[in-house]
């Protein structure tokens, strides 16, 4: 180890200093770790991120995105009947709500796959099969919060109308209202404080009962003296005249209320960033764009997934709790002559999810020797779950030692992080389904602060190392 000398020539370092930093990990913020260019890099990366999260508050919307991005630099839809060679660039969409890009390797599937997986989905309300009713001459939509929500945070604040609705005949209407200038938005009504006694002293779990949770969409009636429910005869007026849609269509639609607003930078320094549903798209893009700037032929197939329902336990046909995955991985198997199930078994995994940052403010929940933090590069979380390690996949000490291998080779800026002290909670990741196909699987992502709040703070440095650390991933061993 280099021994420091100050001006005079005088070693200033003692022996345990320098023991020190042979043998202890290092503290120091990853900021002061990385050069100017780094940091440039890093900052240019977040503009697309920004972009990305702007266009993409939905599932749908993220993969019709990540769609178009891949097509434009020349993947192509995933074809059964046809035959790949390396360095052939697929794609594959599920159901309009999960995605899976990859480019095929040298040696095919058959030594196993490198695989990336990130979800799209993020903590929202959605709007009931059939919400729409007036009340006291307002009209309202009905709400179910999909994911876990601190159900305050969710009132009194602008918000926007996204999704899809499908007619009987099939017609398909898209929706979304709220994101331009010009549209109007909506809202969760509060209670004002002066009126609020009773709320102010409940806890704050029950201070918003999940069916107050409405949606104020409307207030003027349809001009008729007699009759009532005008209101909503109104609003129904006016969604039939721009969608053509009769009340029962509210059926067969999906139906999201967002954040209305854009993502921005965060502080004078502009070093975070501030949006909706950095949970889990500041994995997702980083994921997806290592894999669109792959540049070469990779050794094994790589892959990245963007999965959906891992707000709520990943189950459904487009969670990572189906079989859509093993499917796609069976028909690259058949293609080589191989089974799937010795692909898996041969396959590596990055389950690339958040992790709670240290908050200094609510600093009593965490250990702060394994907490992750703000600025301190991509967060390895080996395992997560609650109590004593339940509903968890536990990353095996050799494969944690692969990771840091690669990482550190690569010179990616990256910690450790439990999500909290253990018994303060807990979390789950899409890790343990990948584990149960009997794949190597960590997690690996960004810490953020103010998880599942309607707006999320990330570091752009942190962003911008889940893209190394999936790049590095792609060119390992
Ligand atoms: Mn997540
Ligand atoms: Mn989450």
């Amino acid at each position: 180890m280099l021994m420091h000398e100050n001006q005079s020539g005088k070693e200033s370092n003692t022996e345990a200093q320098n023991l020190k930093e042979s043998l202890f990990m290092v503290k120091k913020n990853g900021l002061l770790q990385i050069d100017d260019k780094q940091i440039k890099d890093a900052d240019e990366f977040c503009e697309g991120y920004k972009v990305f999260l702007d266009v993409s508050k939905t599932e749908r919307e993220s993969i019709a995105c990540a769609v178009s991005m891949a097509e434009k630099r020349g993947f192509e839809k995933f074809d059964l009947n046809k035959k790949y060679k390396p360095g052939d660039k697929v794609y594959y969409v599920n159901r309009e709500k999960s995605l899976i890009v990859a480019v095929i390797g040298e040696k095919g599937v058959k030594e196993g796959t490198k695989i990336v997986v990130a979800h799209a989905d993020a903590p929202r309300l959605d709007i009931k099969p059939n919400p729409l009713y007036e009340a006291n001459d307002l009209a309202m939509l009905k709400t179910h919060y999909y994911g876990g929500i601190k159900k305050y945070q969710w009132t009194a604040m602008p918000l926007s109308l996204h999704g899809k609705i499908i007619k009987k005949d099939g017609t398909n209407i898209d929706v979304r209202i709220g994101e331009d200038e010009n549209d109007p938005v909506f809202c969760v009504t509060d209670l004002l404080p002066h009126l609020a006694k009773d709320q102010m002293s409940k806890p704050l779990q029950k201070a918003i009962d999940a069916e107050n949770l409405n949606i104020l969409i409307g207030s003027r009636p349809f001009r008729d003296d007699k009759d009532s429910d005008l209101v909503k005869l109104n609003i129904m007026k006016l969604l039939n005249e721009k969608y053509g849609i009769i009340e029962s269509d509210f059926l067969s639609a999906e139906l999201e209320m967002v954040p209305a607003f854009k993502a921005s930078d965060v502080g004078f320094d502009r070093s975070m960033i501030g949006a909706y549903g950095h949970d889990d798209r500041v994995c997702a893009y980083p994921a997806l764009m290592a894999v669109l700037d792959y540049n070469k032929t990779p050794k094994n197939t790589i892959m990245a997934i963007l999965a959906d329902k891992e707000e709520t336990g990943s189950d459904g046909n487009t969670g990572m709790n189906s079989a859509f995955f093993r499917y796609f991985i069976a028909d690259l198997s058949d293609m080589d002559g191989v089974e799937y199930r010795h692909v898996l078994t041969k396959s590596k995994c990055l389950s690339a999810d958040v992790n709670g940052a240290f908050d200094p403010t609510y600093s009593s929940v965490y250990d702060p020797a394994n907490s992750c933090y703000l600025n301190n590069g991509v967060v390895i979380t080996k395992y997560t779950g609650s109590g004593g390690k339940y509903s968890t996949s536990d990353a095996s000490a050799e494969f944690m030692a692969y990771v840091r291998g690669f990482l550190e080779q690569n010179k990616v800026l990256w910690q450790t992080g439990e999500l909290g002290k253990v018994d303060a909670g807990g979390g789950g990741t899409i890790a343990k389904y990948m584990a149960n196909l009997d794949v190597d699987v960590v997690d690996l992502g960004v810490p953020v602060l103010s998880m599942h709040a309607p707006f999320e703070v990330v570091s752009k440095i942190d962003v911008y190392m889940a893209y190394k650390a999936v790049s590095s991933f792609f060119n390992a061993d």
